[in-house]
């Protein structure tokens, strides 16, 4: 429910996020590169290691008011969704809590003038978000158009460690050597690592263009698995995409004459989907989905509070569908994610895929609980169960 006439909305966007925290007695917070950084309203500082220096997880952007926790996932867009998560109440009272009580005559001149400026602020602001979506796509494309390709360096190398022998590299598949780490971190660029990386494009299929790049930093000594890159005393993660993923796949293999198309979350996952090629599969193409989240695309929200509805929300533009020469479209559903809200998430992007595309056949095939596909492959599958038998 929104209220666009109301005055108090516009005087809430112009609290300054200091004011806006001191209201909240939210305290503790340090600014740093642009951002009030500290313990969460929400989670705090549970779980926080203290050897890795202050606890940063909750961040509000100072200039734009955008505001999230890394570690509960609580986020928003302003000043009023922040009073609406920490109180726990509705937009009115949100609203009447930063503001006060709703003006019965507003003067109609003064109401203009503030809508005009809210506007021109959210003018503002796309066009900074613009800015920045087209700069981190052009790094993208700038990464993908540098790197050598993956039959030569160290693709085939990375494969294997994971268990995957390839006869021949997936064409899209790319390499570089000397690739620098870069994580954000207080609103600076650090490198925190350089070294050799698989580079895959991640591609609207629509118009064929790199809208991404997918990038795995590899161990630089062998047997060349991931490469273990810790900063600070924590270990990062050795995956990072860059640009403007939401709705576009890593199109790995697409025989010409393809009607069928499997998807899994990660590359090496889809790839293990590949090599065994299962009868009825023989021409399939396997795309990588990038994320759980992706491949589901934007859901519907759920009447229930923190439940998954699975229903896609079909107005959302940047959510995958097939392409039209798809018949059959098959997710591989990871054995190692939380089992309910994989199968939601999955669920929501198949029905989003058959409602844009009437007569697709989907369907879902799980890896065994508790694996992903590289562990099946590579028989730790069997490994851990006979571990298990022989425990119990
Ligand atoms: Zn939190």
């Amino acid at each position: 429910m929104n209220f666009p006439d109301d005055p108090r909305i516009a005087d809430a966007k112009d609290i300054p996020v200091h004011e806006l925290l001191h209201k909240l007695e939210i305290y503790g917070l340090t600014e740093k590169g642009g951002e009030m950084q500290g313990p969460c309203p929400e989670c705090g500082d549970a779980g926080h290691n203290p050897a890795t220096g202050p606890c940063d997880r909750f961040n509000v952007n100072i200039a734009s008011k955008q505001w999230f926790c890394r570690k509960c996932k609580i986020a928003g867009g302003d000043q009023i969704e922040l009073v609406r998560e920490v109180k726990g109440c509705s937009f009115p009272e949100a609203l009447e809590f930063l503001c006060g009580e709703k003006p019965l005559n507003v003067d109609p001149e003064v109401a203009r003038k503030k809508r005009k400026k809210a506007e021109a602020r959210a003018r503002a602001e796309a066009a900074r978000k613009n800015k920045w979506r087209q700069q981190s796509i052009d790094d993208a494309r700038s990464i993908v158009a540098r790197a050598g390709p993956g039959s030569r360096g160290i693709v085939g190398a990375y494969l294997r460690a994971r268990g995957l022998s390839l006869d021949v590299i997936p064409a899209p598949l790319g390499y570089l050597l000397k690739h620098p780490y870069v994580v954000k971190r207080g609103g600076q660029n650090v490198t925190m690592h350089i070294g050799p990386c698989m580079i895959a494009p991640i591609v609207d299929w629509r118009t064929g263009l790199v809208m991404a790049v997918h990038q795995t930093w590899v161990d630089i000594n062998p047997p060349h698995g991931k490469a273990t890159i810790i900063y600070n005393g924590v270990t990062e993660k050795s995956k990072l995409t860059r640009g403007s993923v939401r709705g576009n796949f890593i199109p790995l293999i697409t025989p010409a004459d393809a009607d069928t198309m499997v998807v899994a979350e990660g590359i090496e996952n889809t790839l293990a989907a590949y090599l065994p090629k299962p009868p009825g599969f023989e021409n399939a193409a396997y795309w990588a989905g990038v994320s759980l989240g992706n491949m589901a695309g934007k859901m519907l929200k759920s009447e229930k509070r923190g439940q998954l509805s699975g229903l896609p929300d079909m107005s959302a533009e940047e959510a995958f569908v097939p392409p039209p020469w798809v018949k059959r479209l098959v997710f591989i559903k990871d054995g190692d994610s939380d089992p309910v809200s994989t199968q939601k998430q999955l669920e929501c992007g198949l029905l989003r895929a058959r409602t844009a595309r009437p007569g697709l056949r989907t369907g879902i095939v799980p890896a065994p609980a508790g694996f992903d596909m590289c562990d099946v492959l590579n028989g730790k599958h069997k490994q851990k169960h006979q571990e298990r038998q022989a425990n119990e």
